[in-house]
């Protein structure tokens, strides 16, 4: 441990990342990390997200002082940090993740300081030896005090048993996904496995989707999938095309380098690579896309969606597939609760949208798609 996260004996009730000279002590489950977006909504902190007013997943993450013990190398989470920062105090998917009690968390979504804007309470495990127990404790709790709102578990294959996905399933959990995030095996060893030296283990995640598939059913398990860490779009269809095929769905992250990790150094992923990939997944998730109906060009990339031109057109026009994907919330299966503001981009160049498009968004998501290098926010985007 370094200087820094020497820990303070004194007990907190809210910490923001790198609030204090040293990082106090805080472990689940009394304690939990939330997303920005959350802490927001729940008026844990003052603030404001650009063209939405809250989240409607309060995104939970367990914490302990020693941190995740894998070391993904696209994650602001991994082992490797341990010199520069504690863990209380590292990004996540782009934004800062507070720790508050979790007595004050379930308080505050019982008093409704969220004005009821939260749909879906996430719990995202680490690899931990403890992160399965304290997982067990924390979905308990709000089974029985906040039993209205439902959860998805965020699972990390790697120390899990049959048996412990049938006892989340049991207690009450709603919807189990598996972070996959790598979509080749290559990929899968090169950015979590032994080259990383990372525990993660392809196999291991794929028999857990197996599993999931067995004992939460159809559309009631998932996968992260993470666009741009060198795949093609061709494979991103086809493990889309896979996990739809088991009954789950495809949760969708542009890749986006994050600040600390060891692709920090990396290129997000293309726009108008993304934007396929989006309008391709949503057409395998939600309208019963077929991969033998795509056609790709000699890179992998989609040069038809095996749709009629016209009805294609009507679909991109809605906005919806290129909307956050996640898991749902009250009133269409079709977008997420889980809206991740600017998870994966900067509100000034938008990848996964937050919120409903625009006429003005879908016509430069349109100049995306046709390759145009135009950004949400550039001003020129209505000439
Ligand atoms: S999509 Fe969101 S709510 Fe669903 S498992 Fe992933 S992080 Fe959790």
């Amino acid at each position: 441990m370094n200087a820094r996260s020497e820990s303070v004996a004194t007990p907190v009730n809210f910490y923001r990342p790198r609030d204090f000279a040293r990082t106090p002590e805080m472990r689940s489950p009394e304690y939990v990390q939330m997303s920005t977006a959350a802490a927001i909504t729940l008026g844990l902190v003052q603030g404001s997200m650009h063209r939405t007013a809250c989240t409607h997943c309060l995104n939970l993450l367990v914490t302990y002082p020693e941190g995740c013990r894998a070391n993904c190398s696209y994650c602001g989470l991994a082992r490797h940090r341990e010199e520069e920062s504690a863990y209380a105090d590292r990004n996540f998917i782009r934004v800062d993740w507070p720790t508050a009690r979790y007595d004050d968390v379930i308080e505050r979504v019982r008093n409704r300081n969220d004005h009821g804007a939260f749909e879906r309470m996430c719990i995202s495990m680490i690899t931990h030896p403890e992160s399965g127990e304290d997982t067990v404790t924390l979905l308990d709790r709000w089974v029985a005090e906040v039993p209205d709102v439902p959860v998805s578990i965020l699972s990390n294959p790697t120390t899990m048993r049959y048996a412990d996905m049938e006892d989340l399933r049991t207690r009450g959990a709603d919807i189990f996904t598996v972070a996959l995030d790598a979509v080749t095996p290559e990929i899968f060893e090169q950015t979590r496995g032994k080259t990383v030296d990372s525990p993660h283990r392809w196999d291991r995640y794929w028999r857990a989707l197996e599993w999931a598939a067995e004992i939460f059913g159809p559309e009631k398990f998932g996968a992260h999938l993470i666009c741009g860490m060198g795949e093609t779009e061709r494979d991103m269809m086809e493990i889309c095309e896979r996990i739809r095929d088991m009954g789950g769905h495809n949760h969708m992250f542009a890749f986006f380098p994050e600040r600390g990790s060891l692709m920090e150094d990396r290129d997000p992923v293309p726009r108008d690579h993304w934007r396929r990939v989006q309008l391709g997944r949503f057409l395998i998730d939600f309208a019963g896309a077929r991969v033998a109906d795509m056609r790709f060009d000699a890179a992998g990339r989609i040069t038809d969606f095996g749709l009629e031109s016209a009805e294609l057109d009507a679909l991109i026009e809605t906005g919806t597939p290129f909307r956050t994907s996640g898991c749902p919330g009250k009133a269409d299966d079709t977008v997420s609760a889980c809206n991740r503001p600017y998870g994966d981009s900067s509100p000034a160049d938008i990848f996964s949208f937050p919120f409903a498009l625009n006429e003005k968004d879908v016509r430069v998501v349109r100049r995306q798609i046709a390759g145009e290098p135009v950004g949400t926010f550039d001003f020129d985007a209505d000439d």
